[in-house]
């Protein structure tokens, strides 16, 4: 190789390394995953297309010279072929992507307090209002150009619960488990998992005292049953910042992190974003 080529070389490289590290989560097309969708060159369409499921805007990103949309898939989507709205200069087109099945493991658990099972009807009422206010929030966008999703892991502690874990109290069957626990001491700092600002701080019945962040592009996290609260809506976190300490605050049997993603509007697996090719 020429000496004057080698830094040219070497610096292709670079630029190439850092678009596949910093820009794509793990590809999973099935419910809970994630579908990175083609969208066509940045060479032959200059300007990113804009994407939408359903009636949520999508990330695009650029790849290696591609774009690529970021597909957050929900938990409840049967599988087969989906549809993206892709709009751009030259008008509007549909590009199809699809979704395979996954069966998630099932846990069947027998509980003999059954108080903890069914809910007296004011703490119903609070907890359909809640739920409410968390589904406005999970659709949040802001559109940004620098959402990092090489996510740092929260906590370091044992996975206990996965993602997507069908849970069976009783014979009864719940909503399936959307997000991963962290097995950590009571007290344990809580950090940011990627750079944001705080969408909402809030104190919920199920999930407690509860941290979101907006990681811009329809990225969020989520941090749940949290001791202590470190942190106010609106601040910016850079990766890594404690937000507060781990607890087992709201219905949680016993101290541990709940952590889970949204990808526009979509509950997906954590891990997608921890675990990298
Ligand atoms: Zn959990």
């Amino acid at each position: 190789m020429s000496g004057s080529l080698r830094p040219v070389l070497l610096a292709v490289l670079w630029v190439a390394g850092m678009t596949s590290v910093l820009a794509l989560p793990l590809a999973s097309s099935v419910p809970g995953g994630i579908a990175l969708v083609p969208l066509g060159t940045v060479l032959d369409t200059p300007d990113p297309p804009r994407a939408w499921f359903g009636d949520q805007p999508v990330w695009v990103a650029q790849d290696n010279g591609h774009w690529v949309a970021i597909v957050g898939v929900p938990l409840d989507t049967p599988a087969g072929t989906k549809t993206l709205r892709v709009t751009e200069h030259t008008g509007e087109r549909s590009v199809d992507f699809p979704v395979s099945v996954k069966r998630y493991p099932e846990q069947h658990v027998r509980l003999k307090d059954s108080s903890k099972v069914t809910l007296s009807p004011d703490d119903e009422k609070r907890a359909l209002a809640e739920i409410e206010r968390i589904q406005a929030l999970k659709r949040h966008w802001r559109m940004a150009t620098d959402t990092d999703s090489s996510f740092a892991r929260p906590a370091d502690g044992r996975l206990a619960s996965r993602f997507g874990l069908r849970r069976i109290f009783n014979g009864e069957p719940r909503a399936p488990h959307s997000g991963l626990d962290i097995a950590v001491p009571l007290g344990t700092p809580i950090l940011a998992t990627a750079a944001g600002r705080v969408l909402a701080v809030d104190d919920y019945f199920f999930n407690g005292k509860t941290v979101f962040v907006d990681h811009g592009n329809g990225l969020l996290s989520m941090y749940c049953h949290l001791d202590r609260i470190d942190v106010k809506e609106g601040d910016t976190l850079r990766k890594g910042q404690r937000l507060g300490l781990a607890g087992a605050t709201g219905r949680a049997s016993g101290p541990h992190l709940h952590w889970s993603v949204v990808l526009n509007g979509a509950m997906v697996d954590p891990e997608l974003f921890l675990k990298r090719k």
